[in-house]
């Protein structure tokens, strides 16, 4: 069942979803394990955990384990597209443990499935913002889309889609100008003309993520993976007679003219002024892949693997924090406690999280008994956020 719960006033939503168990997954976990304890409730944004004290969690969306990629998108993403086009920055970032279906949620490796229904999110956003912007509702404006692919592990920043030794490259770093925007150096940033590109520059960064085994039986993404898109879109503003306030076009009497042209030409009729004015608005939407939420313990992790984890944590850490101060309507009036310096990830993303940005948290669980103690983890981690 997918289900909408009441949609709060603050721009971070939280969306839960709950995967199916895979026929992997059935041949490795016993199968006293496989028992679901986790359910979707009659009642929108709800789902009931077994056996648990307080059972009841609530969210802005809950995706039952038959919900389709399709259902993701449409009923958590296709506004926020709307946003990003409006000029808002975007960020959607999938929570949970390893192997709980957050790279398949997102696509952030959806190297081969153009068109599939198993595509994840960022493909189905691209695809659906090309076909938006040739629409006739954006005839007169010109876009240039760029990505950039960041990997994220022990606090050091790395380029997926850089070019030559990685040894030889300039150090990806990040600034902040003087109005709190965000940007960075060093990072190489693709200009896309399709969601073919997308896909490709995916699969491309996708073949050059950090990845490590752990004795869970998994490939285990130990380092945050941030796919990020820069659109840049000049519109077309025509001015009224003069110069002044924009007059709404005069009736199209003559076939030959198409008053929604999208090059600006002087009009000799308004004392040799241009007849209008290109606007230009920037704004990005970012595409977050996590790293894995479990606790060390389970993973019996030493040496660098410890370490990795520590910092995996601070950044997961800082998030909750994070998100959990724009959640809070007091904590959030005082910007300044917002602690979105305590690590790299925030810091990328500090112009892209609260404020006039729209957030969308994507929470990953199984619905295996085996996994209770990281799911009870990650839905009340996911609960701060609201
Ligand atoms: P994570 O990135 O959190 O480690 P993955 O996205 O790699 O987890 O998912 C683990 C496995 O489960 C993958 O084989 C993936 O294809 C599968 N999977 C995850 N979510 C779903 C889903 N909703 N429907 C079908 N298969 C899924
Ligand atoms: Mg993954």
């Amino acid at each position: 069942m997918t289900s909408q719960g009441g949609l709060g006033t603050t721009s971070v939503q939280v969306a839960l979803r709950i995967k199916p168990l895979t026929t992997d997954d059935m041949e490795k976990l016993p199968s006293r394990f496989q028992r679901q304890v986790i359910t979707t409730s009659y009642t929108p944004g709800q789902v009931i955990v077994e056996n648990e004290k307080r059972p009841i969690f609530q969210y802005d969306y809950v995706f039952g384990p038959e919900a389709s990629q399709e259902d993701v998108y449409n009923k958590s993403v296709t506004n926020l597209l709307g946003k990003f086009l409006e000029g808002y920055n975007v960020t959607i970032l999938a929570y949970g443990q390893t192997s709980s279906g957050k790279t398949y949620t997102m696509g952030t490796s959806d190297e081969d499935s153009l068109s599939t229904e198993s595509q994840g999110i960022i493909p189905r956003t691209m695809s659906a913002l090309f076909e938006t912007i040739k629409s006739d509702q954006f005839k007169t404006s010109k876009f240039t889309i760029k990505v950039s692919f960041v990997e994220i592990h022990n606090e050091d920043l790395i380029d997926l889609l850089g070019q030559g030794e990685e040894e030889e490259r300039p150090p990806v770093t990040i600034r902040e100008d003087s109005k709190g925007n965000i940007y960075w150096t060093g990072l190489q940033e693709v200009k896309v003309n399709s969601v073919e590109d997308v896909i490709n520059n995916l699969a491309k960064g996708s073949e050059n993520r950090q990845v490590g085994f752990t004795d869970m039986n998994a490939k285990s993404s130990r380092s945050h993976a941030i796919f990020s898109v820069t659109m840049i879109q000049k519109k077309y503003v025509p001015y009224g007679p003069m110069g002044g306030p924009p007059a709404t076009p005069p009736p199209d009497t003559s076939r030959n003219v198409d008053f929604r042209s999208p090059s600006p030409k002087v009009n000799s009729n308004y004392g040799g002024y241009d007849d209008g004015e290109w606007e230009t608005i920037t704004s990005k939407f970012h595409f977050v892949d996590l790293a894995g939420s479990e606790r060390l313990k389970r993973t019996s992790a030493s040496g660098d693997r410890a370490k990795e984890g520590i910092s995996i944590n601070s950044g997961l850490l800082a998030l909750g924090n994070v998100i959990s101060a724009l959640g809070d309507p007091n904590k959030a009036r005082h910007m300044t406690h917002i602690p979105y310096r305590d690590s790299k990830l925030t810091r990328l993303l500090q112009d892209s999280l609260g404020g006039n940005a729209q957030t969308l948290m994507i929470a990953c669980v199984s619905p295996a008994e085996y996994n209770i103690s990281e799911t009870i983890s990650t839905l009340k981690y996911a609960n701060r956020a609201r």
